[in-house]
């Protein structure tokens, strides 16, 4: 089993949809004019990118854009949703980091609630989540947006900011 595998089998089971309230693009868009190039080339696709994303966190909506959905898993920057796309909407060269930044609410987090957890700390590939002594988490400059902690945190207290 992957370590990824592991840590997300450990996580708790029920939905946490409510998690997710913005509309988070896979990691190759263009700067410039991204959201109606979404909104006139992805029409015509058959959601190309969320058939190959290799974690299912591609969903399709309505209007047939993609978006990632990290209360399923994170994204490992794989590349294979811009190599499919049919449309130049995702392409390799645009690659970048996904445009939210993560914070951990102190208020919820039970670490900062004098309870031990280490949920977040160990999906955390990049090293991004600091422990002062074993509390108090906070995410460092290392953090990559790839969502691997989301899902896992207990108390749903690491948050999407935009
Ligand atoms: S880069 Fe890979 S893991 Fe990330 S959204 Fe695209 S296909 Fe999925
Ligand atoms: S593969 Fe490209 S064109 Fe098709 S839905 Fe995904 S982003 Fe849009
Ligand atoms: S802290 Fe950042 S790099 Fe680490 S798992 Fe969370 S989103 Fe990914």
């Amino acid at each position: 089993m992957k370590r990824r595998e592991l840590f997300g089998s450990l996580a708790f089971p029920f939905s946490k949809k409510e998690k997710q309230e913005k509309i988070i693009r896979p990691p190759y868009f263009e700067n410039e004019n991204s959201e109606s190039l979404f909104l006139t080339n992805c029409i015509d696709c058959e959601g190309l990118c969320s058939t190959v994303c290799e974690e299912n966190i591609i969903v399709i909506q309505e209007d047939n854009t993609p978006k990632l959905d990290f209360s399923i898993s994170g994204c490992t920057y794989c590349d294979k949703c811009a190599e499919i796309c049919p449309k130049e909407v995702l392409k390799i060269e645009n690659k970048k980091n996904i445009d939210i930044k993560i914070e951990i609410d102190v208020l919820s987090c039970l670490s900062w609630n004098q309870t031990m957890c280490f949920s977040c700390k160990d999906p955390c590939l990049d090293k991004a989540i600091d422990f002062l002594a074993m509390f108090r988490p906070s995410i460092n400059n290392n953090c990559t947006s790839c969502g691997f902690c989301i899902k896992v945190c207990p108390t749903d207290a690491i948050k999407i900011i935009k």
